[in-house]
């Protein structure tokens, strides 16, 4: 599903991020990414999502090569295929959490009625129907990142990237959003989590540990 083959990645000023680093992850797959702060963990996930480029090396999307890809190409590929999510939700504060959830299809071609009930039904996915027309701020944390979990699937991506999805929710919360995740890649999306907690990462099949742009 993604393959990165000796992939470095250098930040302007000099700090190199990422270094040679390869990895491969299957078709279905849930992998927990773990390492201290600053290790290049989000900078491996922004790679594998196509949201950055290698400085040096290859970066291979379900067999496609989007280290040369043109920009459109990759937000095609990336709205088709990929979802988001990140520890600080990124909601629209004034917005239900319907139409919050419909935005994840603002990119991918989809006419605005159909937006609509595709948004239900993922609300419906991550057990939020309820919730429909609540705004972020009357949702409790683990509601606002379910909201986004169903963004983020709405349409109904090969692969979820989460960036620290469990970091500003109580553990009961944090508890609720890892299993939706863990429902998610039962139902067949390859999931890559970065994580700190001990939960997620004791829960992924799979751990990748990433210290100072090594995987090691
Ligand atoms: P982690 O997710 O493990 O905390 P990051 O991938 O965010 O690590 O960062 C890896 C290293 O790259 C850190 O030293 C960080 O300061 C640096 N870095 C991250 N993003 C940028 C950027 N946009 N410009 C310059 N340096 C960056």
């Amino acid at each position: 599903m993604i393959v990165l083959d000796r992939v470095s990645r250098t930040y302007p000023g000099g700090v190199r991020a990422l270094r040679d680093v390869s990895l491969t992850v299957d078709d279905g797959e849930m992998v927990a990414i773990v390492g201290p702060s600053g290790s290049g963990k989000s900078t491996l996930l922004q790679l594998m999502g196509t949201l950055d480029r290698p400085t040096s090396g290859r970066v291979e999307v379900r067999g496609q090569d989007v280290s040369a890809m043109a920009d459109r190409r990759l937000s095609a590929l990336r709205a088709g295929w990929i979802g988001f999510v990140f520890q600080q939700f990124f909601l629209s504060d004034g917005v239900p959490a319907i139409d919050n959830v419909a935005t994840g299809l603002l990119y991918a071609g989809v006419p605005q009625k159909r937006r609509r009930a595709m948004a239900a039904e993922a609300l419906e996915r991550v057990g939020l129907s309820h919730r429909a027309t609540h705004r972020p701020g009357e949702l409790s944390g683990g509601e606002r990142q379910r909201v986004a979990i169903a963004r983020a699937v709405v349409n109904r991506p090969a692969i979820l990237l989460a960036d620290e999805p469990t970091g500003n929710l109580d553990s009961r919360n944090g508890h609720g959003v890892l299993e939706l995740l863990r429902e998610l890649n039962a139902d067949g999306t390859t999931v890559v989590i970065i994580t700190h907690d001990r939960d997620v990462a004791a829960a992924a099949p799979r751990r990748v540990e990433v210290r100072d742009g090594v995987i090691v």
